[in-house]
Formats: C-alpha cells, sequence, structure tokens
C-alpha cells in the first residue's frame, strides 16, 4: 500500500484494460492524482468518478494528435502542480491480419500513428514537464511480449512493439541525466476487449490460449501487468531504467 503516495500519474488508454486496471492500482497505493486519458469519453469519466473527483479526472486525449497530448500533460500539470509518473499505455491493434506478403501499408501508417508516434508524444511531452518542473519522474511504455516473436500474422504490431522497446531505449539514455527514468512493461495475452476482438474469442477463450505454455499455473490478468508497473512507478525502483519487464508467467517460446 501507498507505493506511490502523494505522485501525479497520466495513464494513457486509461479507460480499459491494462490501463484502466494501473489507474485503479495507482489509487489504490496513494497516488495524488491520476488522469485517466482515452478517447472512451463516458467509460474514462465514470471511471475518475469512481475514484473521486478530488483525486483523478478524465481528459480526452488522442494520442496520435501531439496537440492533444501537448494539452494533456499542460493540463495535468496546471491541476496538480506537476508530473511524476506517466504510463504511455494507450494502442492498438492490427487492423486486418497483415501477413508481410499482402502487407497493407496504409494499414500500418495507422497503426504506427497510435502505438509508435503516440507513444512518443506522451514520452517526449511528459519528459519536457518534468525536466522543466525539476522532477525525477518516472515513464512507463506498453510494449508486449509479442515484441520479441516471431508470427505468421500482426507483422506492423509487432514492429510497432518493437518501436516502443527502441523508443524507451533511446529515452532512458537521454534522459539519465535530468534522472528521469524511462522502462517498458511487455504484457503477455491478457483479456481485455482489445485481444476478445482481434482474436474473435470470448475473455475464457483467451485466457485459456497459451495457459499450457506458460511456466506458471493460472491466468494473467490486467492486475498483474498493473503490478509491474506499479514498481516501475514508484520508489522501489529508483535505480531501474532501461529495462523491459516482460510479464506472461514465463513463456516456454520465449
Ligand atoms: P484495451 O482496448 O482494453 O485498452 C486500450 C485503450 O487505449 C482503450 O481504452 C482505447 O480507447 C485506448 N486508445 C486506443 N487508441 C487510442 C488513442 N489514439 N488515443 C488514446 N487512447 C487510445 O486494450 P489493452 O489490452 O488493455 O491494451 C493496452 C496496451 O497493452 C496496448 O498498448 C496494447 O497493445 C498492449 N498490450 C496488450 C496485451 C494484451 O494481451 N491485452 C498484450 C501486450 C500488449
Amino acid at each position: 500500500k501507498n507505493k506511490v503516495q502523494d505522485k501525479v500519474a497520466i495513464v494513457t488508454g486509461g479507460a480499459s484494460g491494462i490501463g484502466e486496471a494501473t489507474v485503479l492500482a495507482l489509487a489504490e497505493n496513494g497516488a495524488r492524482a491520476v488522469v485517466i486519458a482515452d478517447i472512451q469519453d463516458e467509460k474514462g469519466q465514470k471511471l475518475a468518478e469512481s475514484i473521486g473527483t478530488n483525486r483523478s479526472t478524465y481528459i480526452h486525449c488522442d494520442v496520435a494528435d501531439e496537440n492533444q497530448v501537448k494539452s494533456l500533460v499542460e493540463s495535468t500539470v496546471q491541476l496538480f502542480g506537476h508530473l511524476d509518473v506517466i504510463f504511455c499505455n494507450a494502442g492498438i491493434a492490427s487492423f486486418g491480419e497483415q501477413n508481410v506478403l499482402d502487407f497493407d501499408l496504409d494499414l500500418c501508417d495507422k497503426l504506427f500513428a497510435v502505438n509508435v508516434r503516440g507513444t512518443a508524444a506522451c514520452l517526449k511531452h511528459a519528459a519536457r514537464a518534468m525536466v522543466d518542473g525539476g522532477v525525477k519522474g518516472s515513464v512507463i511504455c506498453t510494449s508486449s511480449a509479442a515484441a520479441n516473436m516471431a508470427g505468421d500474422r500482426f507483422t506492423d504490431y509487432i514492429m510497432s512493439k518493437s518501436g516502443v522497446l527502441a523508443l524507451m531505449k533511446c529515452a532512458s539514455y537521454q534522459l539519465g541525466e535530468h534522472g528521469i527514468r524511462v522502462n517498458c512493461v511487455s504484457p503477455g495475452l491478457v483479456a481485455t476487449p482489445l485481444t476478445c476482438k482481434t482474436l474473435e474469442m470470448g475473455v475464457e477463450e483467451v485466457e485459456n490460449a497459451f495457459q499450457s505454455c506458460y511456466y506458471l499455473k493460472g491466468v494473467l490478468k490486467a492486475k498483474h501487468i498493473a503490478d509491474a508497473v506499479l514498481f516501475l512507478a514508484s520508489d522501489d525502483s529508483e535505480f531501474v531504467t532501461g529495462q523491459n519487464l516482460i510479464v506472461d508467467g514465463g513463456f516456454i517460446f520465449q
């Protein structure tokens, strides 16, 4: 408890799935404020209200639009004084199969606009606010266990999540002199609206899809990813930077 006492945090993609679980974990662990940034306004607003309007707020922000990201960070600093933590988590999955032989590069652009460019915009503006405010903050980006895998489809998604790892590596090196830490969390398969829709499966089916491939027995949940983010957001990881924390129960094909 109270792992992130008094910290001000932004969670992009905070209205659903892994982002939502992280918003709740940050709030339960003493965050001064959690700003939920998303494009699902109703869900985001309801979540903020459930935490309490003095400790949470929802801000509409399409991460693919740099101006919206800039004003998200500015509004957060105006409302809560400074920024300690950003979880750059908003992401989308491939729009189609995306096997390299039939690669639709226009769709690839659309995906990169959110997963790579969007993550870079959030990282850029959050880090700028931290540097200007003299805050030794923590940036956590969502990559994926899939970033290290070969697959017969979803090529653009896998490329995008490798791109997030590369961004994290460069940023952690460049921001180290300011005391700002940058790390990634890489989830294995978690049943969320994103994965259920992409894989065209129900929650239970997604949860069971890889179970026999984990070292640990049990079901990987959004809460497990949120706990890893909590660690990276907290002072418990104060000398950890440039790392990719894979949370997948130990996957036999990695
Ligand atoms: P989700 O769909 O439940 O949540 C993603 C959230 O991001 C949604 O609320 C959505 O509205 C928001 N979002 C989408 N585009 C946005 C944009 N342009 N601007 C702002 N917000 C936007 O999915 P999730 O599974 O919780 O995914 C969260 C992150 O985790 C994504 O980056 C995803 O790629 C990554 N990830 C998920 C899994 C998994 O198995 N669920 C595995 C590895 C990585």
